[in-house]
């Protein structure tokens, strides 16, 4: 082991908040790869996926959150929601992130999860949307008044705004020590959950407004020829009619899908893949504990 440089400091940090503020979108930014899938609908992250981070003198491992989710009571969401929590009782730091002059009843049912014996810090996300940049500063106090946060930072993840400033900021809260990862790692997810979670984005992409919550995805296959990865998935969807959507008139839905998902994986890996997708009814899926259990969910 080569000798730690003096001050140097590392940690978990959770990343909360409510579905859509810019979670996955901030994590990425922060650890340049896309590593957590990013879509304009809420609730498309389901597994916590660390992002690692390291500095001259800091190492921060993120812990992507599912959005809390308080909309529907079924297995799928109490094992979300419990999976933050369990997230929170971990890490050394929690990274609240809102929107910009929208705080709401859901940004508050998250601070009540938020462990008052550690720091938090405020996110302030998406100020590039905001015009009148005088209406920050009363949104601030606002949030200052909300709960005793450490810090409060304004930030912009999609534009790459203030996140010096943020991991300045976040850094000060960890406690001192040597890196927790190797530090030319940028996730402990394997290849394997990455190819499921870029596939699962394109469903989200790529279909109506529904559908997407009612599928899930299994790769049943992953195997490392030399330059190539050969991967074969399952795309589960709910019922008959479901399926007919996902493949699409002549399967041109699934060929698309199949095909920007491959792109996608071949950017990440640096490999050719070769990607071989089927779609799959498996009724009731989403609210059946023993299936999320097998597709690695906490229930
Ligand atoms: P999550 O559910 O909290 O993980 O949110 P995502 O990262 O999936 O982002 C939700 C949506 O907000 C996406 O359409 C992002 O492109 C968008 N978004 C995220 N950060 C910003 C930002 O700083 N500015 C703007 N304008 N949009 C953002
Ligand atoms: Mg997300």
């Amino acid at each position: 082991m080569s000798a730690i440089a003096p001050g140097f400091r590392s940690g978990y940090v959770a990343i909360v908040g409510r579905p859509n503020v810019g979670k996955s979108t901030l994590l990425n930014r922060l650890v340049g790869a896309k590593i957590s899938i990013v879509s304009p609908r809420p609730q498309t992250t389901r597994h916590r996926v660390r992002g690692i981070l390291t500095t001259e003198d800091a190492q921060l491992v993120f812990v992507d959150t599912p959005g809390f989710q308080t909309l529907h009571g079924g297995a799928l969401n109490r094992a979300l929601n419990r999976s933050v929590v369990r997230t929170l009782e971990d890490v050394d730091v929690a990274l609240v992130v809102v929107e910009a002059l929208r705080f709401n009843a859901g940004d508050r049912q998250v601070m009540e999860l938020l462990k008052r014996d550690r720091p938090a810090i405020l996110a302030i996300n998406k100020v590039d949307l905001v015009k009148d940049k005088g209406l920050l500063l009363p949104f601030i106090q606002q949030a200052a008044e909300s709960y005793p946060f450490a810090e409060i930072v304004p930030i912009s993840a999609e534009k790459g705004a203030g996140l010096e400033d943020l991991l300045a900021t976040i850094r000060r809260h960890l406690p001192e020590g040597p890196p927790l990862y190797d530090p030319g790692e940028m996730t402990d997810a394997s290849e394997r959950f990455l190819a499921s979670e870029l596939l699962r984005e394109k469903l989200f992409r790529l279909l109506g407004e529904e559908l997407p919550y009612a599928t899930t995805v299994v790769v049943e296959e992953f195997k490392d020829e030399g330059d190539l990865k050969r991967i074969h998935a399952v795309i589960y969807v709910e019922k008959d009619s479901q399926k007919a959507i996902v493949i699409g008139r002549k399967g041109e839905k699934l060929k698309e899908i199949a095909s920007q998902a491959r792109l996608d994986m071949e950017r990440l890996f640096g490999t050719k893949v070769f990607l071989d997708v089927w779609v799959k009814v498996r009724r009731g899926w989403s609210d059946d504990e023993r299936m999320l259990k097998s597709l690695g969910f906490d229930v």
